[in-house]
């Protein structure tokens, strides 16, 4: 008799459910698929593989727990956040572990930076879900009151890189807004989503409120955007699949916000302090470079090229490639094989076409596996393949500019806009530059500072919509006005 699959996996000792949550329910399909650590290529976990069926049943408890969830006071709704914070909190290193070994990033990263702010996301949005309100306002006597209405279920579509940021950054203003979701996972990362959702339920969120629904983009993904009961679409991702979840929500109008792609620049002029250049371009690396907001064009002034070249491949020498798992560790491997030979494809291709790799150029030959080498490439073209697209790998590309106008063209000449970093020693410069620049948000001498009340999204083929802040509630709620008469007053005088 075959055995039926186990559906529990442990990973590094911390067990991990590998079913969907629907309806405040484990739910398991007839299928599933592997799961794989980038590590060391080790099976995780055998995950139900949803499709039509298990989208409709979550999108079906979704919608089933929305009125009541809608109804919550806010106060109630920010309270049962809050707690849902605390259980991040409380098991950090549980999550850290897992996601560590189910998407390949630092440990140390997870540990201290990424975690603290999947429990902020959470403080976050539910304190300012009591802070919001729009100025009422009169005309003719009669008062305006705009309300924020919650829109219904969401269908929350995120990636592999940083998967439980990703998706806490969507289910927590749409679950602050009083709206109930459904979160489809990325394939190759999707055990920290299950974690969450033990800590939600544990935490008090009502059954339906928030569903886990597992499986591959095609198959589960698909069905969820399509779904009509769905509300709103928010979805992180590549371009690639932005185009298929903008055609299904255009079946049914359902309202979508992509964040997509980069293909972000870094400038700097030579009156920049090159020590800290060089320190924002080897940053550039973290993740194995597979970070959406990456600066991985170095658009550098000729003057002081040589200078920061020689500061930047010392401190890359100096970087540490290996087990994502160990302190000293500062790159650790890329997601997947596929993932791999895409950015050695990108990589092998404009070798060909005449680039120079003044550090490495190819997979890491000691550690093997998905350990890609650094790499920087020079002797590139504004249209060559390599500066137009997104490797999403641990590739940048070095270009030199004469003058500002130069460099602001190298800048905003690809067909992504997402974010750009200046580094430069004169605030005047900075400030033209950046009014110039097309980027939905602009680092000057600094990099990565994300403040969640400020609006966070792409231009062009990096996204439509902002989310962040009040934006955020603009997307997940329906904006209502409701106009009242004064007291008395008739139509007709
Ligand atoms: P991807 O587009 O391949 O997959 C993203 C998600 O979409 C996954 O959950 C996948 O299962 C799902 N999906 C795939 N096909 C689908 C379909 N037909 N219908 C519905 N869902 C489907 O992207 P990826 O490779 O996982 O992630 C890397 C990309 O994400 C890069 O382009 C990166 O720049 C981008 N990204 C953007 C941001 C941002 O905030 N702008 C942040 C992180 C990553």
């Amino acid at each position: 008799m075959a055995r039926p699959p186990t559906t529990t996996a442990l990973v590094a000792d911390v067990p991990v459910d590998t079913r969907h949550w629907i309806g405040g329910h484990r739910v398991a399909s007839a299928a599933t698929f592997t799961d794989h650590s980038p590590i060391d290529g080790a099976p995780l976990a055998e995950i139900a593989r949803g499709g039509a069926s298990e989208a409709a049943a979550a999108v079906g408890a979704a919608a089933a727990a929305f009125p009541d969830w809608a109804a919550t006071p806010r106060a109630e709704r920010a309270r049962v956040l809050h707690a849902v914070a605390d259980g991040v909190d409380k098991r950090r290193e549980d999550l850290a572990l897992v996601e560590t070994h189910d998407n390949g990033a630092l440990l140390r990263s997870h540990r201290r930076g990424v975690l603290p702010r999947v429990a902020h996301n959470f403080r976050f949005f539910a304190d300012r879900l009591l802070e919001l309100e729009h100025a009422e306002f009169d005309t003719r006597g009669h008062t305006n009151r705009v309300s924020w209405d919650p829109a219904g279920p969401c269908a929350l579509i995120t990636p592999w890189n940083a998967p439980l940021m990703l998706a806490t950054w969507k289910i927590a203003p749409a679950l602050a807004a009083g709206n109930t979701v459904v979160l489809k996972p990325a394939e190759w990362s999707p055990l920290t989503a299950s974690l969450l959702a033990d800590i939600a339920a544990g935490a008090g969120l009502p059954p339906g409120v928030l569903n886990v629904l597992q499986g591959y983009g095609a198959e589960a993904g698909d069905a969820l955007v399509s779904h009509p009961g769905v509300r709103r679409i928010s979805f992180t991702g590549s371009v690639a699949t932005a185009r298929h979840v903008a055609a299904a929500a255009a079946a049914h109008l359902t309202p979508v916000s992509l964040e997509l792609g980069g293909k972000s620049p870094l400038l700097v002029f030579a009156d920049a302090d090159l020590d800290l250049a060089a320190d924002l371009a080897v940053e550039q690396y973290d993740n194995a470079g597979q970070v959406c907001l990456a600066a991985t064009r170095l658009l550098v002034q000729s003057a002081v090229a040589d200078a920061f070249l020689r500061r930047f491949t010392e401190r890359a020498a100096r970087l540490r490639q290996g087990d994502p798992r160990e302190e000293a560790t500062d790159i650790g491997p890329t997601i997947h094989r596929r993932q791999l030979e895409r950015i050695d494809g990108f990589v092998r291709r404009a070798l060909d076409a005449g680039a120079r790799a003044v550090i490495g150029g190819g997979p890491h030959p000691g550690l093997g596996g998905l350990y890609y080498r650094p790499t920087l490439l020079t002797d590139v073209a504004q249209d060559a393949e390599i500066v137009q697209e997104e490797v999403f790998g641990p590739v940048l590309t070095l270009q030199t500019f004469d003058t500002e106008d130069e460099a602001v063209a190298l800048a905003n000449g690809t067909r992504f806009g997402l974010a750009a970093t200046v580094a430069t020693g004169d605030r005047e410069r900075a400030r033209r530059v950046a009014d110039r620049l097309v980027a939905g948000t602009v680092w000057t001498n600094c990099f990565f500072v994300r403040d969640l009340r400020a609006p966070f999204g792409g231009s062009r083929r990096s996204g439509i919509g902002r989310e962040g802040g009040t934006w955020s509630f603009d997307f997940y709620c329906d904006l209502k006005n409701t106009v009242t008469a004064p007291e008395g007053w008739t139509d007709h005088g």
